[in-house]
């Protein structure tokens, strides 16, 4: 219980230092295909900006209505609301979640108006989402939806019912594997550590999606059996924890970057996010205004 302790202390310290400051909370705002994608990317960081009291909000742009193997349509969407806000209590951050079918989301303009008055209504700072050639049609047009977003929030005309913002935010990208037309680049890398089992706790709690297999499970993967049940679940929480270390070993680099040789080789588990080309481009100093979780660097 004692590094705990500790690290509630560090917390309520950071908190009581913000309020003393008179700094303005940030305002992030991360968006996902389905209820489950946020948490994955940012569950570590959103988790830490809400302890330094923070405002976070992920944003499902899909209600996810047809991720699993044996149910679908409205009790499904359902279930994942009720397993989203589960995950984000722990998180402490807040949820939303829109109601466009699953697999079926397009970069309409329709959908742009609905992302571009989402960031503005947050009055976000910055902005995180998919890039724009991921696996999945949801993903990729998620993360078309955020860019053409980017520009447009502070277009006073364009969806003029909500006011268009002053600054910019800034945009950036999560992690994924592929290379074509470009890899994945990270600009900032952030250990999650001291929220591993937090981050880990809520994925644990959408069991449609990991438990159960989601859209590609099937029924041997979760039966109904009390002792089997929990074998999966701990296979499903190592997994996760075995690719957050991965994340942590293939962004070293960039980690060493934000908190020195010596700390940035003892980091665990990390976070990583790329900049977007649109929006406002920050330096670095702005990049650690944004992510304040390097203190202990050096
Ligand atoms: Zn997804």
């Amino acid at each position: 219980m004692k590094p705990l302790l500790l690290a509630a202390f560090f917390w309520f310290s950071a908190c009581s230092l913000m309020a003393d400051e008179g700094a303005r909370p940030l305002r992030i705002i991360c968006f996902g295909a389905h209820p489950d994608d946020c948490e994955i990317q940012a569950g570590g960081v959103a988790a830490m900006w809400a302890a330094k009291g923070h405002k976070v909000k992920l944003v499902s742009v899909t209600n996810g209505d047809i991720g699993h193997w044996r149910e679908a349509g409205g009790p499904l969407a359902l279930r994942r609301k009720k397993e989203a806000d589960q995950a984000d209590k722990i998180l402490g951050v807040t949820t939303e979640i829109l109601d466009i079918h699953d697999g079926e989301l397009l970069p309409t303009l329709e959908n742009r108006k609905l992302i571009t008055k989402a960031i503005r209504e947050w009055n976000a700072d910055l902005v995180l989402g998919p890039r724009p050639n991921d696996y999945h049609p949801d993903h990729r047009y998620t993360g078309v939806l955020v860019q053409d977003a980017a520009y447009m929030v502070t277009v006073p005309f364009f969806c003029p019912d909500v006011p268009a913002m002053k600054n910019n935010p800034v945009f950036m990208y999560y992690p994924d594997r592929f290379q074509k037309p470009n890899p994945f680049k990270p600009d900032v890398a952030v250990s999650i550590d001291s929220v591993i089992d937090k981050k880990l706790d809520a994925l644990g709690v959408m069991i449609s999606q990991f438990a159960e297999g989601g859209a590609n499970g099937g029924p041997n993967l979760y039966p109904d059996d009390a002792a089997k049940q929990k074998t999966r679940q701990e296979q499903v929480r190592k997994n996760f924890s075995n690719w957050f270390a991965g994340n942590a070993n293939h962004f070293r680099e960039t980690l060493g970057e934000f908190y020195g040789a010596d700390q940035s080789g003892k980091v665990q588990f990390a976070e990583a996010f790329e900049l977007c080309e649109y929006g406002r481009q920050p330096d670095k100093k702005e990049l650690e205004r944004l992510f304040p979780f390097f203190e202990q660097k050096k």
